[in-house]
């Protein structure tokens, strides 16, 4: 079920589970401020998500409220993963779902990184 990100934390989502080690993930990259896992339903060869360890459930939430530290963390991380991967030359693809019409469907703020082939069109017609 997509979410709203208007709505407030919610601590028992499956991403803050990761972030306590309740629900077990491969942890590809972890730092102060961002952890990288796949993820567990891949959509292209390589599927990895980044998260911030703050309690934010969108991009809008943690544009809005996060620390500069924590902004520059975080997307300084999404980055070393993805070069990190050998992701740089060949080329990948960030998303980050917003809300119903984007079809999030956890609301704790993630950003994917699509890679490991053509990722043909922005959007599916
Ligand atoms: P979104 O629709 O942008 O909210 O994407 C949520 C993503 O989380 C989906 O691609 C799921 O496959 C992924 N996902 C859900 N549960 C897990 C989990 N336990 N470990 C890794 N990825 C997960």
């Amino acid at each position: 079920m997509p979410v709203d990100a208007t709505l407030p934390y919610d601590d028992q989502n499956v991403f803050a589970k990761i972030l306590r080690g309740e629900i077990p993930a491969t942890r590809l990259y972890e730092d102060e401020y961002a952890l990288a896992f796949p993820d567990i339903n891949p959509q292209s060869p390589t599927h990895i998500l980044v998260i911030p360890k703050g309690r934010y459930v969108s991009w809008d939430d943690f544009s809005a409220k996060a620390s500069d530290a924590e902004i520059t963390g975080f997307v300084r991380a999404v980055g070393k993963v993805a070069r990190d991967a050998g992701l740089v030359a060949p080329g990948y693809r960030l998303l980050a779902n917003t809300g119903t019409d984007s079809h999030q469907e956890v609301p704790h703020l993630h950003v994917h990184i699509f890679a490991g082939r053509a990722l043909g069109p922005l959007l599916a017609r």
